[in-house]
């Protein structure tokens, strides 16, 4: 019988009770990448973990690679530093726009996105964040929600206007 620190389920436990402090002591800006190592953290323990949030300020030193979700679809997908170098999902974009800079002179730009939420329930067929995208096309307005493609680089984007489609 395993004793229960040998368990891998307590160590996973363990592993997200650490990156729960940790988050929680980022909250928001730019935290000191030696404080918050937590992929050598993961590896350290010999686990995986999934690490959700709505700000990629904080995930960027929380993960190796981050999927950008969109009512319920995920629309980008990537290397952590790739995905915020080369944003290329208008959602992303906006996201990245939206991320406190703590610069009093900084200009903030608001992010290029108009609209409200769709509705989760019985979302339409077409691309979610068609509602909302300043980008989008009549191709986008006619056409099922697209689905990921490699666009390369390991990343992979859910977009028409981004595939050349529209
Ligand atoms: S598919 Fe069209 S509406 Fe959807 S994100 Fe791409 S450009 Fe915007």
């Amino acid at each position: 019988m395993k004793t229960p620190s040998k368990s891998p389920l307590l160590k996973l436990v363990a592993v997200l009770a650490v990156f729960a402090m940790v988050a929680a002591a980022c909250g928001g800006t730019t935290p000191d990448t030696e404080a918050t190592d937590a992929p050598d953290l993961a590896s350290d323990f010999g686990v995986s973990y999934l690490y959700i949030t709505h700000d990629l300020a904080v995930a960027r030193y929380m993960c190796d690679r981050i999927a950008v979700m969109y009512l319920g679809k995920i629309v980008e997908v990537g290397e952590t530093e790739t995905l915020l170098a080369n944003a290329q999902h208008p959602y992303t974009r906006a996201l990245l726009a939206a991320v406190p800079v703590p610069d009093p002179s900084h200009q903030k730009v608001e992010p290029d996105i108009k609209g409200g939420i769709s509705k989760a329930i019985n979302p339409p067929d077409v691309c979610r964040f068609l509602d909302r995208c300043p980008i989008a096309t009549s191709y986008c307005e006619s056409n099922p929600h697209p689905p990921l493609e490699d666009t390369g680089d390991g990343a992979w984007v859910a977009s028409h206007v981004v595939a050349g489609r529209a």
